[in-house]
C-alpha cells in the first residue's frame, strides 16, 4: 500500500516555533524519517514524503502529489501551539475532515489511543477539522498534533531525541497494525566464518610414550603430510 507522510510545514515556514526558538519543522520531519524507516519493514509497503527536506511545500502541492500519486492513506504530523506563551497545557490530539472520515476517523482512533499510551500524555482526543490536507486529501487522511511546543510539560520532550524517536515508531506500529501490514522477514545473520577462511585439521593419534608419537609422525611426514606433535597433560 502507498502511504504518504507529511512532516507538516517547511524548514523556513515563518512562525511554526516554540517561544524559544525550536522548529516544528525539525520535530515534525524527524518523526517522519522513523515512521518511515519502520514502516519500510513491512511488505509492501511504499512510502513518500509531502514535504521536502530543504524547501517549503505549498498545502496545494502537498495534496495534489498524494492525489495524483493516488497513495492509501495520509498522515499529517505536528506539534501543537495554543497562545505561544509557555503554560500548564499538555496532551496528544488527532484530526479527521468533518465529513464522513469513516476509516480516516479509526484509525485516528488507533493511533491517539497508541500515542497517549506510549508518551504518557494526556488524551486531548479525537476531533473534527476543516484542515487543507484533511479536506482536500482524495484518500483517508489523518492529522496528529504531538503535544504543544508553548508547553511546559511538552517541550522538552518535543526537544527529546527518544520523544522523537517513540512517536514516529508508535505512529508506524499502529498505522501498520491498523492496515493488517505483515513484517518482512528479519535479515539473516551472517555466517561466523566463510569457508575461505576456516582450515579443517585432522588428529591422527594420541600417545602416552612420546617415542611413538614421535615414530608416527616420521611415517606422516614420509608419505607428504605436515605433522606436529602436541603435548597435553592427561585427564
Ligand atoms: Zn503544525
Amino acid at each position: 500500500m502507498k502511504i504518504m507522510i507529511d512532516a507538516g510545514h517547511g524548514p523556513n515556514t515563518p512562525g511554526k516555533r516554540s517561544p524559544d526558538g525550536m522548529k516544528e519543522f525539525d520535530f515534525n520531519s524527524r518523526v517522519a524519517d522513523v515512521m518511515k524507516a519502520e514502516l519500510e519493514k513491512y511488505e509492501g509497503a511504499e512510502i513518500y514524503f509531502a514535504h521536502a527536506k530543504n524547501d517549503d511545500v505549498s498545502l496545494n502541492e502537498r495534496t495534489e502529489k498524494a492525489n495524483k500519486l493516488k497513495v492509501d492513506v495520509y498522515v499529517s504530523l505536528h506539534a501543537n501551539a495554543f497562545r505561544g506563551v509557555m503554560g500548564d497545557h499538555t496532551g496528544i490530539e488527532t484530526y479527521v475532515y468533518s465529513t464522513n472520515p469513516k476509516e480516516a476517523r479509526k484509525l485516528a482512533d488507533k493511533i491517539q489511543a497508541a500515542l497517549v499510551k506510549a508518551t504518557g500524555l494526556a488524551n486531548r482526543g479525537v476531533k473534527l477539522a476543516n484542515f487543507h490536507v484533511l479536506r482536500e486529501t482524495a484518500m483517508s487522511a489523518i492529522l496528529i498534533e504531538h503535544g504543544y511546543m508553548d508547553s511546559k510539560i511538552d517541550l522538552p520532550k518535543l526537544k527529546s531525541d527518544a520523544f522523537r524517536k517513540l512517536c514516529g515508531e508508535t505512529n508506524a506500529k499502529a498505522l501498520a497494525e491498523f492496515y493488517g501490514l505483515k513484517r518482512k522477514p528479519e535479515p539473516k545473520p551472517k555466517p561466523v566464518a566463510s569457508k575461505s577462511n576456516v582450515l579443517y585439521k585432522v588428529q591422527v593419534g594420541a600417545f602416552a610414550s612420546k617415542d611413538n608419537a614421535e615414530k608416527l609422525a616420521a611415517k606422516l611426514n614420509k608419505d607428504g603430510y605436515n605433522t606436529y606433535i602436541v603435548e597435553e597433560a592427561k585427564k
